[in-house]
């Protein structure tokens, strides 16, 4: 599979495998090249799954996540590791980035952060929050304001 792939060329599932080596989660093999660290036992991320490269690193066990009932889940976190597979390690960067974007505009890190949009917003766990009430206010205004004739333009009258 090309994203199984490229995460292994670009470095991205190889970090994932060692934060799971290091933190003592175990590596199971997961379905379409993707990998399933369980029993992740950290404070941070403060989620209970989170993907790195191709691996998928849970505080659950690996039943636990490729249950069928999980299936959105883990539709969730494999289009991670195919955002992964696109951007290697630019992932880290760009993903903190939508986050503060996402932050400033509704005040959460996944309603507005095109990486959890692209990913499924529902499926990961995330809500869609409204913008911010400042925003709105700005939003209408700017959709509302009247386009102004270009200046130096003759007067009708
Ligand atoms: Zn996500």
């Amino acid at each position: 599979m090309a994203r199984t792939l490229l995460t292994a060329v670009n470095g991205t599932t190889l970090v994932g495998l060692g934060i799971a080596v290091l933190t003592g989660a175990k590596i199971r093999r997961g379905p379409g090249g993707i990998l399933v660290a369980e029993g992740y036992r950290r404070k941070v991320p403060p989620a209970t799954c989170f993907t790195i490269g191709s691996v998928i690193i849970t505080r659950r066990t690996a039943e636990w996540l490729l249950d069928e009932r999980r299936s959105g889940l883990l539709a969730h976190e494999s289009r991670h590791a195919g955002q992964y597979a696109v951007l290697g390690p630019l992932f880290w960067p760009t993903y903190w980035v939508f986050c503060g974007y996402s932050w400033a505009a509704t005040g959460t890190y996944g309603a507005r952060n095109a990486f959890e949009r692209h990913a499924g917003l529902e499926r990961g766990g995330y809500r869609a929050a409204p913008l911010r009430p400042g925003l709105q206010r700005l939003r209408r205004s700017a959709a509302t304001e009247s386009p102004r004739p270009p200046s130096g333009s003759p007067s009708a009258d």
